[in-house]
């Protein structure tokens, strides 16, 4: 951390501050500027912290040494929150929205039918792949800008925004023709020209942990968006790989309130791709919303068994308005207020 003394103070009480930072075993770092004298402490984080020098004699402020994820942190909007706002819908602070959709579009009956189902229910945006990371290379991998077509007509017929993945940096032009909100993709979380050329794009991104990412290289992820200039970046929770087999992933709720304490950025939830069952996406839709989750971006399948990809996670077109109602009831507990708007 820095600590920043008094244009008055005097060399006693800076060398005062030197002790005692030292006599905790951080080694100081003493820069003298024309009008201020700063001290950096480096070392042991907490046993500097807890000297509690501010208000020793001399010391202006204690300002802690930003995170490696400088735009990302919490400092860095001195504890206010970012909402971001997308169309007429809002997503951070004290809202909470419902992102739904198919996981990708395989048919113009198939993603009309969905987007009006969720919009009837009150998603606050729609979303869809067109180009979708599989595992397998021989897999179905999307329908391209063809499906970039069928997603501009489910917006101008629904009105709701639309989040789409982009998976490579060549189509992201594509993309911004359709895309509220552009979505990096947990295998994509660490390809890092893609971050810089969405952090260039202009519009909003939403940005999936890595299936096997830490939150701080997360958040060191988004900082690549931040550090070009665009400032409207949405994590999100979508399961990570642990030793445990009986399910997809594991959804790792901590991150929400422990991302939400790092960072001024929305935290949003993906139940569908963490659980890769359908069963468990209600559970774990209102446990994320419990936690204090910005939003939940979910799938949904007019007829899912016939559905192209991830049929076995999405919920039934049918279940979603109740599935709806009951998760924003729970947000709203959780002190959140929908800003889903009937279009
Ligand atoms: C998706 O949202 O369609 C998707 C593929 O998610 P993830 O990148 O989290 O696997
Ligand atoms: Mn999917």
């Amino acid at each position: 951390m820095m600590i920043v003394m008094k244009p008055t103070a005097t060399e006693q009480e800076v060398q005062a501050v030197i002790d005692r930072v030292q006599s905790v075993g951080a080694r100081t770092h003493l820069s003298r500027g024309e009008e201020l004298t700063v001290i950096g402490a480096i070392g042991d984080r907490e046993h500097v912290a807890r000297l509690e020098l501010e208000g020793t004699p001399g010391v202006d402020r204690v300002v802690p040494i930003l995170k490696p994820y400088k735009l990302a942190s919490s400092q860095f909007k001195h504890g206010r929150r970012t909402v971001l706002e997308i169309g007429s819908r809002k997503i951070g602070g004290e809202n909470f929205a419902l992102i739904a959709g198919p996981c990708t579009v395989e048919s113009r009956e198939q993603t009309l039918e969905t987007a009006r189902v969720v919009r009837d229910a009150g998603a606050a945006l729609f979303r869809g792949g067109a180009y979708k990371p599989r595992t397998s290379p021989y897999a179905f991998q999307g329908l391209g800008q063809e499906g970039l077509r069928l997603l501009a007509e489910a917006k101008r017929e629904t009105g709701l925004p639309v989040v789409t993945e982009v998976m490579d940096s060549r189509d992201l032009e594509a993309v911004l023709e359709v895309a509220d909100v552009v979505q990096i993709g947990a295998r994509n979380m660490q390809n890092y020209s893609l971050l810089s050329e969405v952090g260039r794009c202009g519009r909003p991104a939403l940005l999936k942990r890595g299936l096997s990412s830490t939150l701080e290289e997360l958040l060191m992820a988004a900082e690549y968006i931040l550090k070009e200039g665009n400032e409207a970046v949405i994590l999100c929770e979508r399961g990570i790989r642990t030793f445990e087999t009986a399910y997809r992933f594991t959804l790792d709720l901590t991150a929400v309130p422990v991302l939400k304490e790092l960072s001024h950025l929305p935290v949003i939830v993906d139940p569908s791709h963490a659980a890769g069952r359908r069963d468990l996406v209600t559970p774990l839709s209102l446990a994320a919303a419990a936690a204090g989750a910005d939003g939940i971006i979910v799938e949904v399948h007019p007829r899912p068994e016939e559905a192209i990809c991830d049929g076995a996670q999405a919920l039934l077109a049918d279940e979603f308005a109740a599935y709806a109602e009951r998760v924003q009831a729970v947000a709203a507990i959780a002190g959140k207020a929908t800003s889903a708007v009937a279009v």
